[in-house]
Order: structure tokens, then sequence, then C-alpha cells
């Protein structure tokens, strides 16, 4: 390269330089060294939950309130499920209305939190024995948008997906989020989105309004469920498949059970277990919620 060329493109360098430092001073800055953020597993339940008042949403509230606010959240939805892994990396994550046949004010609700490319890299980075692929399709689901909405209503704390991957165990989901850990000490509150007991063919349709009415099998697998949480006794929950019938009947697939454990696996030895919403509906749903501090 001649003198006078290489020389014009110097500004040029510099420019993208200074642009990659910026960035990075912006990573550290935002994501970096603060008091370790709670972990919350939320049950989301039916859609509805994103716009009706009730109990449900008073718990999401309360549990905003009561935790330090977030640099950013990184959520794990029932309603992601990809073949890999997957984190949304735009800047505007679009609001998706993924469910069928509910009430128009629910399709006009939007929740325009921004998202955070910086936070994907951050994750990719993290989980180094993972492929992660950076997403510019997604958005926000329903599973994401109808309960981060409750604990914060603004939409100023940036939100990004991570996927479920069909491929992976149990076991495999466990150990991919022990890999989050660091995070949690950046400020990034990792939430799960899903529900414990789940089985939508089995919804008594005539209770759907009586809050707090459960099958037999889906009280007993919510029982075992919450006393393998409050033990710590992770395994069990991991090897889901072979709890027998209640938890067969109340895990039919696996989407909105993996963001517990998740949540689960995050879990450090001196922390404790608190439980919310802990509430069946319509027979065969329960919305119990974890927070993890
Ligand atoms: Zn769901």
């Amino acid at each position: 390269m001649k003198r006078l060329e290489f020389l014009k493109s110097l500004p040029l360098i510099t420019a993208g330089a200074m642009y990659n430092l910026n960035e990075l001073d912006q990573v550290t800055r935002g994501f970096g060294n603060t008091e370790t953020m709670p972990v919350l597993f939320l049950g989301h339940g039916s859609p509805m939950n994103a716009i009706e008042e009730n109990e449900f949403v008073a718990g999401f509230r309360k549990t905003g309130r009561e935790i330090p606010r977030p640099h950013a959240i990184i959520c794990v939805s029932a309603h992601w499920e990809t073949r890999g892994t997957f984190v949304t990396a735009m800047e505007k994550p679009r609001t998706i209305h993924d469910f069928g046949g509910f009430p128009r004010e629910l399709y006009e609700v939007q929740y325009p939190a921004p998202g955070s490319p910086e936070l994907a890299k951050e994750v990719s980075n993290t989980l180094k024995d993972v492929e992660v692929g950076l997403d510019q399709n997604w958005g926000l689901d329903h599973g994401a948008w109808s309960v981060v909405k409750h604990l914060y209503p603004k939409a100023d704390i940036p939100v990004i997906q991570l996927s479920l991957d069909t491929r992976k165990t149990p076991q495999q989901h466990y150990e991919l989020a022990r890999e989050l850990a660091s995070l949690r000490k950046k400020g990034v509150l990792i939430i799960g989105s899903g529900n414990m007991v789940h089985n939508l063919r089995m919804v008594a349709w005539d209770k759907l309004n009586s809050s707090g009415y459960a099958f037999d099998w889906a009280s007993e697998a919510s029982e075992k469920m919450k006393t393998f949480i409050r033990n710590r006794d992770h395994h069990p929950l991991i090897q889901y498949n072979n709890q027998g019938r209640a938890f067969q009947l109340s895990i039919p697939t696996p989407e909105h059970y993996l963001p517990l454990l998740y949540v689960l696996a995050l879990q450090e030895k001196n922390e404790t277990v608190e439980l919310f919403n802990d509430q069946a509906v319509a027979g065969s749903l329960t919305m119990t919620s974890v927070k993890i501090s």
C-alpha cells in the first residue's frame, strides 16, 4: 500500500477500533460486578394473564418490586424451541402473539423492551461448549412478554431470549444453565417461563374460573416437585421421566417444564428458595413460581 492510501485509510481504522472499544466498555460497564441477581421461574399459564387483573399478576408485580433492578433480562421461554441453541440478538425485538382464539385486546398488546446484542454476544461467549446462534428473527414470545411486562411495565430493561434446544436431554439443559451462573453477578436477571404442571389436553374447561382446582395426579406431582425443590433435590426433577404416572400426566411434553431446570441449576449452596403463585388452575395446570436468592 502506498503511504498516501495508508494514511487515508487510517481514520477509518481508528474509528472502527474506537467503536469496538466503546462497545466493550459498554458491555463491561453495563453487565459488570453487581450483587448476585436472583433467578426466577414464572408459571405463565394462560396468555390472558397478560391483560387480566388477578392474584398471579399481583404476585409477578410484587416480585418485580422486591428484587434488585436488573441491567438486562435473559428469558428461557417454553414457547421458543429450536434445533440448536439460539439467543435473540436484535436491537428491537418484536412482540410475538403466538396464540390463537383470544380477544383482540390481547393481540394489541405491545411490549417494546429493547433487545441487547451485547448481552447476546456475552451469552454466546459464556457458553463455551455450546454453539450459540445469534438470532435476528424471533423477538419476544408470550412466554416472555406476558410475564415480564408485569415485573417491568415500563419496558425499559433490555430483554433477550435463550431458546430450548429440542435435541438436548434434561440433564444437558441443566448443565447448560449452570454455565450461565457468572451472568448473575453482572446484573442479569435470568427468568425461566413455563408451568411445572401443564397438560392442555386434560384442562377442566368447566373449572377454568375456579382457581385452585387440581386433578389428583396434578396435585400429587405438584407436591412432589415442591418437596424436591425445597430439599434442593434436583436429581429426580431432572429424571422426571422416571417419576411415575402423575409426572407423566403433568409433563406430557417437556417445553413448559424445562425452564424450571434452568432456574434450579443456578441455585448456589447458600441460596434459599421461595415459592409464590402456588396455585392450580383448571385441573391440569399449576402457576407455581420460584424465586431463588
Ligand atoms: Zn405457555
